[in-house]
């Protein structure tokens, strides 16, 4: 890993790419070179020359530009946001395999290149395309991590916090497995500031219900479908999703996300990549967190498990 600079090559440069960069550039401090790339060159371009038109207005002092793979070799963290949208009467394997060669015709020029960082995926699925990437650049899975469920974890958050009427950031709750439909809240993890969220429900004084958490877990697990209902597309949440890791590693934070991660056992299961509580470092993932789920969550989570060894199947 290159130590000196930080610099981030982010690789698809649509809605969910250049949110991330557009956010990377107003935090500011987060990184120092910024390249893009897209199969779409003039695109990157153009990109290119419209963030950095903003640069004077920031607290940013990035280099960003267009370039190429070779631009890979010194760069720290690789971000795929690439992909081709479904096709009418495709299935979601045609639409996989399409997409799995997208990440071919992206993964081999990056290893060439020489690069010898960290690989953050977004492209949906996302658990999914972060195990391709891991095959087929044969990298060590700790440094192989896909977005997860991080911006549904933001999310749940949000809600709850807004339930209890207690910023956000003093809920403490994940949402774990699948990015997709069998993603699950464990309420045994959730707590408001140190107290169990199950604990605040016991009390039948204060107006708040067990039922109430299942509608906010529902509410999470259809945000995207909502959203794309009303705008076609989701990518400022996830934008955001993608800065807060990109700032974890480079920052060496050791911060806890729930990304998409290759489990070893944890959880009673192996070579899968799914949405667990990791701690985030300089070097990726530095350890996967295992929380004492109870029977019943562990069984959503070995649920989320089938679907996505299912899906994997044929992909590779
Ligand atoms: P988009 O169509 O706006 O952008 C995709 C970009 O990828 C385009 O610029 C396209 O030219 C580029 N591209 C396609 N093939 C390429 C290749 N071979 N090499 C380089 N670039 C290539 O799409 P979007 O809205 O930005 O979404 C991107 C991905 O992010 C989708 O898969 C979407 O489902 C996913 N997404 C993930 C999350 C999440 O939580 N992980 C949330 C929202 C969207």
């Amino acid at each position: 890993m290159n130590s000196g600079k930080r610099k981030v090559v982010l690789i698809g440069t649509g809605m969910v790419g250049m949110s991330f960069a557009y956010a990377l550039v107003n935090q500011g401090g987060i990184c120092n070179e910024l390249v893009l790339i897209d199969v779409n060159k003039k695109r990157a371009e153009g990109e290119a020359m419209d963030l950095n038109h903003g640069l004077a207005f920031g607290k940013s002092n990035m280099k960003i530009y267009a370039g190429e793979y070779s631009d890979c070799k010194d760069a720290d963290i690789i971000v795929i946001a690439a992909g081709v949208a479904q096709k009418e009467g495709e299935t979601r394997l045609d639409l996989l395999q399409r997409n799995a060669e997208v990440f071919r015709s992206i993964i081999t020029p990056v290893v060439k290149s020489g690069f010898d960082g960290i690989f953050l995926v977004a492209t949906n699925p996302v658990d999914i395309m972060t195990r391709v990437t891991y095959e087929l650049s044969r990298f060590g899975a700790s440094r192989v991590i896909g977005t997860g469920t991080s911006l549904d974890t933001a999310r749940l958050r949000y809600l709850l916090g807004d339930y209890f009427m207690v910023d956000p950031k003093n809920i403490h709750a994940y949402v774990m497995g699948e990015h997709g439909d069998s993603e699950f809240a464990p309420l045994s993890q959730m707590m408001l500031a140190t107290k169990r969220i199950t604990e605040v429900l016991e009390d039948k004084c204060n107006g708040y219900c067990v039922e109430d958490m299942k509608k906010i877990e529902e509410q999470v697990r259809t945000a995207a479908y909502k959203i794309i209902e009303a705008k076609n597309a989701t990518y400022y949440g996830i934008g955001m999703a993608i800065t807060r890791i990109v700032k974890a590693i480079l920052g060496d934070e050791n911060s806890v996300l729930t990304v998409s991660a290759k489990l070893c056992g944890e959880y009673d299961s192996k070579n899968v990549f799914i949405g667990v509580p990791c701690i985030i470092g300089r070097n990726g993932v530095k350890e996967i967190i295992e929380l004492s789920l109870t029977d019943e969550e562990m069984e959503s989570f070995k649920n989320s498990v089938d679907v996505l060894e299912q899906s994997f199947e044929g992909v590779i």
